[in-house]
């Protein structure tokens, strides 16, 4: 049951999200702060990972005749500032636009201060969608859990993008024009490159960390389009790109990246197939040449969310379920004989986990043995102490089945406390067995995991097992 261990691993909110090309070594900046690029466009390069320091994120500017567009707001109202006045150091035209790469927070917070300057604030209508749903949680979580971060986010207030664009437009700042481009979705479902085609810059947002882990994780994220922009990007030959972190860079790094996605793709497929559970996936996993990025806490993270989205793909489970979106895969595997997949979720009030099975079977005898044979095992070996108590109908998909029930509670003074109820239902299918494990925690108060466990057992009613044709 495990549960702390698999909520530590879902649930780690982390917001996140050597150069050059052949050619321009000696104009390539390898450099932090603000970096002039060409005569009107400017980096600023994160100086490091940390909170303070924008989560490594990057931004930039491009200096008009007419009017300033600057590229992602940087994460604190601080940074944001200290951005405003690298610009005013170059130029005095006023600040008309702010583009948002895409709405996380390291790239977006800032908005506030280039709003209250007049600026606009353009982005894809993915990225405004999801600013505007994520971002309070986001703060909220910090204002929660971390107080020495919260404490550089308390002035932030959430500002929108104004405007929104569709596949491309181009902006005229007077003596230089910007293109912004949607080259989502890859790293977010709302990417935009801004592309300053006379200079050749690109400012590629979360397309590229250089030298910093990518975050994988975010719920619009598509590696398959990911890695077919950034070849998008390669085949562009800009003379610089001003990647979402690290140093400005060029064509190989852009490689790098994919082989970086491929790599863990790869692993955590293989290790699906085997039925290596996510958690030793997660503790084996070696990416050639990342050995050195910042953010290695993303890593986890990232095997994470990719092994969750390659699952489904891999498994390819013989029955339909549709859980609501507090549920992640938490756990899996497959091979023809026998499949499982384990979603769970935290609740407020505890938390919860489905762990469906499936597997080619031709006698019911097989039913009884299974929840008693599991339910001693675990009692045997393991630290958690889990009795049956009883057996009762209940309906799955439209039909009664005969369930198991019990408590467990772990045993080890070590582990952190945890106790609940649970329930076990077989189904049989053809010549399939489904076995359907319902387990339910509230901390230890007994009617609050009762509780939970109804609504699991009504969300179970919601299955239908329908065996794919073979
Ligand atoms: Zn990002």
């Amino acid at each position: 049951m495990f549960m702390k261990r698999i909520k530590a691993l879902i649930f780690p909110l982390i917001l996140v999200g050597t150069l050059v090309a052949a050619g321009c070594a000696k104009k390539s900046p390898d450099a932090t702060g603000l970096v002039k690029l060409t005569d009107r466009v400017y980096a600023m390069v994160a100086s490091g990972p940390t909170a303070a320091e924008g989560l490594g994120a990057n931004s930039g500017f491009v200096a008009g005749d007419d009017g300033v567009l600057v590229i992602d707001a940087r994460y604190t109202p601080q940074l944001a500032n200290d951005l405003l006045k690298a610009i005013r150091s170059v130029t005095s035209a006023p600040i008309r636009y702010v583009v948002n790469t895409h709405y996380h927070p390291d790239h977006s917070w800032g908005n506030m201060v280039f709003k209250a300057q007049g600026a606009v604030i353009v982005a894809r209508p993915e990225t405004r969608d999801a600013l505007l749903k994520y971002s309070p949680a986001y703060l909220e979580f910090y204002k929660e859990r971390s107080a020495d971060v919260y404490e550089l986010l308390r002035d932030v207030r959430i500002t929108a993008p104004d405007t929104t664009f569709g596949d491309e437009t181009e902006i005229d700042l007077g003596g230089v024009k910007v293109a912004l481009r949607y080259f989502g979705p890859a790293h977010t479902a709302g990417d935009c490159v801004v592309i300053v085609p006379k200079d050749k810059v690109a400012f590629v947002g979360g397309l590229l960390s250089n030298g910093y882990h990518p975050n994988m994780g975010d719920p619009g994220a598509d590696f398959d389009k990911w890695i077919a922009a950034r070849d998008r990007l390669r085949a562009s030959k800009f003379a610089y790109v001003v990647p979402g972190q690290g140093k400005v860079c060029g064509a190989a790094e852009l490689a790098a990246e994919s082989r970086y996605i491929a790599t863990i793709r790869n692993q955590c497929e293989q290790d699906i197939r085997k039925m290596v559970p996510l958690e030793q996936a997660v503790s084996t996993i070696v990416i050639p040449g990342a050995e050195t990025y910042l953010q290695p806490n993303l890593l986890p993270f990232n095997v994470q969310a990719v092994y969750r989205r390659e699952m489904m793909r891999v498994v390819q489970p013989d029955f339909a379920i549709d859980l609501p979106a507090e549920f992640q895969i938490a756990d899996g595997g497959g091979t023809a004989k026998l499949g499982f997949i384990r979603w769970a979720a935290e609740l407020k009030e505890g938390s919860l986990e489905i762990d469906t099975q499936w597997k080619v079977t031709s006698s019911r005898e097989v039913i009884v043995q299974d929840v008693a044979d599991v339910v001693a095992r675990y009692s045997k070996t393991g630290n958690v102490d889990m009795k049956i108590e009883g057996s009762k109908r209940i309906d799955v998909g439209g039909e009664k089945a005969i369930a198991s029930y019990g408590s467990w509670a772990l045993k080890s003074a070590a582990g952190i406390p945890g106790r609940g109820v649970w329930t076990w239902t077989l189904v049989i299918r053809g010549d399939k067995i489904y076995s359907i494990r319902l387990v339910a925690d509230a901390g230890g108060d007994r009617k609050g995991a009762l509780e939970n466990l109804a609504y699991l057992e009504k969300l179970a009613s919601t299955f239908r097992i329908k065996p794919r044709a073979s």
